[in-house]
């Protein structure tokens, strides 16, 4: 996959991406030679050619990860953002997620956690999980292939994320790999796959159901006093079903 080397950002937000560094750099508002990008200091603002104006930036983990690879429907922001703050995933956490799909939400957590182990069946989603990997420089990520529905092997796990079809049949096995006090969080897309799953969480002796949750992020425009919400709708991802393992 392509390297980032910098990011440029206009006064308007509009974001560009420069590969290696050997090129000059095309945007719609002109050129920027590649002399000056290499130059560069962190945040200082270069000219195009066209005078128009762009701050540089080196690429943090959000920028590279904006632009991983995406096969599978990914799990938005949003989303992560309510997963890691109801389980409080933090440096010392081992995370377990399955499926891997495109291996972004196993990215994002692997950023802040100590492990992420992540189970994919399919050989070419493990393909993009690993090329998405190497890409943000990650070592903290095993893959694994294999059907979590049947096969576990993994223990002592503080999170266990279901990002799949039918996270009812994942209940069994995920409650030998998780510690007691740990969470298992499913991520679906529809009502009866939530109903399902909580139905049969609350039925299984090994886990207490806490919540399910749907994350809404209304983007506002702020032009002087011109302030309201934008007006393209919201749309829909995914519930997050909450869960917590006893004994
Ligand atoms: N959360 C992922 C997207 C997951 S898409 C991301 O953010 O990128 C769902 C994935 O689950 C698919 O790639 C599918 O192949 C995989 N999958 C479906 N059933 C599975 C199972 N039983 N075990 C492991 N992976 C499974």
């Amino acid at each position: 996959m392509n390297q980032i080397k910098k990011v440029l950002i206009t006064k308007e937000g509009r974001k560009f991406y420069a590969g290696e560094l050997d090129k000059d750099i095309h945007t719609q508002y002109g050129f920027i030679k590649k002399e000056d990008l290499n130059k560069a200091k962190e945040g200082s603002l270069l000219k195009s050619n066209t005078n128009k104006e762009f701050f540089i930036f080196n690429p943090s983990f959000i920028d590279l990860y904006r632009k991983i690879k995406r096969d599978a429907q990914i799990i938005p922001l949003k989303d992560i953002g309510l997963i890691i703050a109801e389980t409080g995933i933090n440096k010392k956490s081992r995370v377990l997620d399955a499926g891997s799909g495109s291996g972004a939400l196993a990215c994002f957590l692997a950023s802040i956690a100590k492990e992420v182990i992540t189970y994919e069946i399919r050989d070419d989603f493990i393909v993009i999980v690993k090329s998405n990997i190497d890409f943000l420089g990650l070592k903290n990520v095993k893959i694994r292939k294999k059907d979590i529905y049947t096969e576990i092997d993994d223990k002592n796990i503080d999170v266990l994320i279901l990002d799949l079809p039918e996270p009812w049949k994942a209940i069994e096995s995920c409650a030998k790999a998780l510690k007691p006090g740990g969470f298992i969080v499913s991520y679906s897309p529809s009502v009866p796959q939530v109903a399902d799953f909580v139905n049969a969480l609350r039925k299984n002796e090994n886990f207490v159901y806490l919540k399910t949750a749907e994350m809404t992020e209304r983007e506002w425009e702020v032009e002087e006093r011109r302030v309201r919400p934008k007006s393209t709708g919201i749309g829909h991802s995914g519930f997050l079903s909450f869960g917590r393992k006893v004994t």
